[in-house]
Order: C-alpha cells, then structure tokens, then sequence
C-alpha cells in the first residue's frame, strides 16, 4: 500500500522533471538556431506536463520565430487558460491576431492586456496598430498620443503616429510627427516618401575663421600618429580632386623624402591643391606655383600651436565633397595617385592631439566627466594598440583613418572645452592585462548586454572581453528562454546604458518596419527572388543573431556575418543584431512588412559609451570603476 502511494505521488513528479529537461533541451536547440526540432521538443515537453506554463509560450515563440502565427495563436490562447492574467501573454496574442489581420479581436486583447497593466507599453502600441488596421484613425491617434508620453525617446511611437495622422488626413500632423520620428531614429526614413517633405537646399559653405587653438603641454615621447582623411565607412581615405587651404602661422613646403624645401607659406595665405592631365601642382594666392608633383609632400608648420584649414575639398570630377571645412592640427601631406590624376590627404600629428580631435565625435562633450575620460582613456588605447597593424592603411601611407573604420577624428574645428579636459586629465594613462594593451572596442549602446568577443568570429576572444549585463555589479549573462529574451527585447529593462536623459533617441530600444522589397534590393546579388521568410537561427549568449536565413521565391541564402545581417535587412542598416523579426503578411500570403524590434547600437563588444556615462552620472562611478567593470581584470597605467 506504501509502495502504491509512493509511486503515484512520484509519477507526476517524475513528468514535470521530464518535461523540464526537455524544455531545456528545446531551448538550447532554438538558440542553436534549430527552430523546428525545438518545437517537437517543446511539444514532448508538454506531453510529459500539458500545464507547463513556459513549455506552452516558448513553444508559441518557437512558431513565432518561424513565422507561424496561426500556430502561435494557437499555443497563446491555451496560455491565456493557464495564466489569465498576465498581460505580456495577452498582449502576444493580440499581436498574433493582428499578424493575421484579425483587427478588431486583436483590439479587444490588447485592451484587456491594459487593464491588468495600464502602461503596457506593447498592448499601447498593438492597441494604436490595431485601430488603424481597422480603420479607426481618429482612436489610433488618441491611443498613439500615450504611448509617445509614455516613451518620448523611441523613435517608433513618432513614426506610428505620423501614419495614423497621414490616414487621419492630418498632413501637418503626420509631417511634424514624422520628423519627430526621424530625429529620434534616422533609420526611419526610408519608410515614408509619402508624408516626407522636399529636403532644403544645402546650404552654401559659410566662411570660416581659425579656432583659437591651445598649444597642448606634451612630453617630447609622446608618439606621433598618421590619419588619413576623408576615409569612408571600409577605412580608404578618399581620392581629391582639389581642395583649398591656409594655416593659421607660416609653414614650409617640403618633399616628404627628398626634404627639399620646395616653398615658404604665411599666415593667412590660400593655397590650392589642383590634381588634372598635368598631375598634381600646388599654387599660392602669393604667386608660388609648384607643378608635377610626384611624392609625398608635406605641409609643415613652424609652430606647433598653428592650425591648417581646409575648404572646397572635390572630388576628382569636380564635385563638391559633402563634409563640412576641417582644421588641422600637425602637419598635411598630400599623395599624388595616378599620375597626379588624384590625391589622398594625410594628417600628422601627436597622439594626445589626435584625441582632442576624436573624443567629441566619439561621445558628446556634454556626458559626465568620469565617462568622458573613460572614452579618452579607449580612445587612446585603441590607437596606440591599432596603428601598426592595418596593413591597408599602412600601404597607403597612414596608420589610422578618420573614420568609424578606425575611430571618428574631425580635426581640431570639433574640439570642445569638456572633451579637451578629459583628454588632459588621463594624459598618459593606458589600460593593460597582464603585460599587453587592452584591444579597447567600443560601441554606441549595448541594449542591456554586453556580447562576449569569443561568440563572434573573427574578434580574438579575450579574457577581459565577456558577455555580461550592463548593470552595476553584474558579471554574467542571464540564461533566458526564447519567450523570456523576446519579452525582454519588447521592453524596457533597467541598465546603465537606459537613461533617457543621457540619450534621448532610440538607441536602448528600436522598431523598424522594413518592405521585403527593400531586403530585395539590398540582397540582390544572392538572386533569392521573391523573399518568402527572413528567419533569424542561432543567436549568442547576449541574444544578438549569429545567422538569418532569407528565403526567396528562387533561392535562400543565410547571413553570417555582422556587417552582411546588419546591411542586408533594410536600405538604411540596422542598429544592432540584436533583434527579433515578426512577419505582417499580405493576402497573397507573401510577407507585407518585417517588424524588426531591436536593442542597442553597435557591437556590443567592450565598453558601452552610454551605460559608461551611466555608471558616472546615475552610480557616480570613476573612470578606473568604470573600465574595470567593461574591461575586467585590466589594470590603468600612468599616474593620475
Ligand atoms: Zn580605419
Ligand atoms: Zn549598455
């Protein structure tokens, strides 16, 4: 009789162990990138406990995933049976119902998911979408009117206001709002042409006059570095046509091997660097004229607290180069190419001169002290640890290019007083582990965790490069199942990097609605055809896609790498690869709109700039705590 009652009680025990293991299982095959083995598992997994709460939405998020929302519904309406009330599950089902254009009942979830959470911020979002897909636009503009309250800095709330303005047939409105949109996310633009305005003329080049610039007290060791200029995103400076300069004091004009003096320049005197058949020549307003330039050729200062400005930078065909004038501290050398047809512009100058130039293009002067210095401490360590090691930019004469390739320098015109102070206060000081400089990545935003560098390829793990999450006193990464990432990805979690105040743009958080036609062109040399499905497989401990799978009428291809996920799903790039994709299908079946919901801005490998600059302002952290926490086990260098 003991031994029957022992077993009985075991028995349901016994399951639910079961049906836990084999939810773990599951969950390790969908992040594995495995999305349907995982949904036979979840599905042995309540056979062995059909009241597995968990089992039931990861499952509903495995179909998700895959873009089966009549599955998904399915699974979610049990949930709700299960968990009444909780508002997430209700929420998803609403999003499941509007997926499948069923508008007004998706309507009634998302009103019955704000009132067990009035401020739920996806069930507000779903409600506005809703509204609209039903054709209530004047509701939509009302539900949409809270959710821009309730989040002012994501860039999507804007964006769905403007449409419901625009169906509403307030174009002044939608307008507004859209711009608003854009300010808080520029990725947005290629969404609307219809309610878009005509963009402004541009502007004619204002004049421009030297910036005072203060002559920087360096050690005589301090090392030089070459950054080639006007670099595009793949690093190569760009090839000139013409460009005008004068310095702010005299200077030389010397060959770069030769060390013949070829002229004498003074202050205030405009000199013109012309390349066309004859080659490269060089003229002052003076009169001096050198032609046939074939070498390097260098443009010395005689102090060095003058500057170099430079203005109507072209192109080879004339054109003018869209960047603004740029001033410059050091020397200028200029590099014929192609019998002089062209030529590439170089800047030399000394380390700690070159940070003045890129902190405030990197992180904006007006961000806590304790974070700024932070940045100059990696901004500093990034070049000494990167400038004998990019062989293509050696080979073309420089050791850095200006920009994000390497790290964002505009010269001596962008330095700003608070970034100039935090460049002075960490004179000298590096970040090691153990006897090597620290390979101090960064990036924007990390959307509340860091990645490890061992979970992407191609980035030389490294002891003080893990995942963890981007809060105080965090040093690992929560193990999350599909349904708890999706959630999480939704929301808005706490973080160093989540302070409105310090970015008041869609950063932590984002949304994009991008057109399959839109994928279409930006993968058109994989010939997919027609796209069918962008399914995201495997993902890295911090969340972020390792691999997409496009599937096209013709073909599929899946991307792997980070640049080729984060270019290809869009005509603007996306943010992050952190993200989850949904599908809004048409009647034909064939994808309408993807619905990318995403996290952070960059990589997310090192130090996040923005959870640094919340540590300093929101935890009162120093710059050494704040290094530490991103770069654990690394010790500061250098007296402070
Ligand atoms: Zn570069
Ligand atoms: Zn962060």
């Amino acid at each position: 009789m003991r031994i029957l009652l022992i077993l009985l009680l075991a028995a349901p025990l016994h399951a639910a162990a079961d049906a836990l293991s084999l939810e773990q299982d599951a969950h390790a095959l969908f992040f594995r990138g495995h999305l349907t083995k995982s949904v036979q598992v979840y599905k042995k997994a309540l056979e062995a406990d059909p009241q597995s709460l968990s089992a039931r939405l990861n499952l509903a998020c495995a179909y998700r995933a895959l873009s089966n929302d009549e599955a998904a519904l399915g699974e979610l309406e049990k949930a709700i049976g299960l968990a009444p009330a909780d508002p997430d599950v209700m929420a998803e089902s609403g999003w499941s119902l509007y997926r499948l254009g069923r508008f007004e009942e998706s309507a009634s979830r998302f009103e019955q998911a704000l009132k067990l959470s009035p401020k739920h911020f996806n069930a507000l979002l779903g409600l506005g979408a809703a509204r609209m897909g039903s054709g209530q636009s004047r509701d939509a503009v009302g539900t949409l009117k809270r959710l821009c309250e309730l989040r002012p800095n994501f860039g999507g709330s804007a964006y769905f206001l403007s449409k419901a303005y625009e169906k509403n047939s307030q174009m002044k409105e939608a307008r507004e709002q859209y711009a608003v949109a854009l300010r808080r996310d520029w990725t947005l633009k290629e969404q609307e042409a219809v309610i878009q305005e005509a963009p402004a003329a541009p502007a004619k080049l204002p004049e421009l006059a030297f910036t005072a610039v203060q002559a920087l007290a360096l050690p005589s060791s301090e090392p030089a570095l070459r950054v080639g200029l006007w670099a595009g995103l793949e690093g190569r400076s760009a090839a000139l046509g013409r460009l005008e300069f004068e310095s702010s004091g005299p200077f030389q004009v010397v060959g770069e091997r030769t060390k013949k003096i070829f002229a004498e320049g003074n202050a205030g005197e405009r000199w013109t660097v012309l390349s066309g058949k004859k080659g490269v020549s060089l003229r002052s307003a003076g009169g001096a004229e050198i032609t046939g330039i074939a070498a390097g050729l260098v443009f010395k200062p005689a102090s060095s607290s003058s500057t170099f400005l430079v203005q109507d930078i072209r192109l080879p065909d004339g054109t003018v180069k869209p960047v603004s004038s740029r001033e410059f501290r050091g020397t200028l050398t200029i590099y014929p190419q192609r019998r002089g047809a062209r030529f590439t512009a170089v800047n030399e100058l000394l380390l700690d001169e070159y940070l003045l130039g890129v902190l405030p293009s990197e992180m904006p002067a007006s961000w806590p002290t304790e974070g700024l210095k932070a940045q100059a401490v990696i901004a500093r360590n990034y070049a000494l640890a990167k400038k004998g090691s990019l062989r293509a930019h050696l080979r073309n004469h420089y050791q850095l290019c200006d920009s994000q390739h390497c790290q964002v320098y505009q010269g001596a015109r962008a330095e700003k007083e608070r970034t100039t102070l935090a460049v002075r206060e960490t004179a000298g000081r590096l970040l090691y582990h153990g006897d090597r400089l620290v390979q101090s990545y960064y990036y924007s935003t990390c959307g509340g965790r860091v990645q490890s560098a061992d979970d992407v390829k191609g980035w030389g793990g490294a002891p003080y490069l893990h995942g963890k999450e981007d809060l105080e006193g965090s040093s690992s990464l929560p193990k999350d199942s599909p349904w708890e990432l999706f959630l999480w990805l939704k929301s808005v979690p706490a973080s160093n990097c989540n302070d409105p105040a310090l970015i008041p743009n869609s950063e932590f958080r984002w949304l994009r609605v991008v057109t399959p036609r839109a994928m279409e062109k930006k993968l058109r040399k994989f010939r997919l055809g027609r796209i069918k499905e962008v399914i995201p497989l495997s993902r890295s401990a911090s969340g972020r896609v390792n691999e997409v799978l496009v599937r096209g009428t013709k073909r599929e291809t899946v991307l792997k790498k980070e640049h080729q996920i984060r270019f290809g799903l869009g005509e603007e790039s996306l943010r992050s690869t952190l993200f989850w994709v949904e599908t809004v299908r048409g009647a034909d079946g064939f994808p309408k709109e993807f619905w990318i919901y995403g996290g952070g801005w960059g990589h997310g490998i090192g130090l996040c700039q923005a959870g640094a600059a919340g540590l300093a302002k929101n935890s009162k952290k120093t710059f050494e705590e704040i290094l530490q926490f991103y770069y654990e086990g690394s010790r500061i260098t250098g007296q402070p």
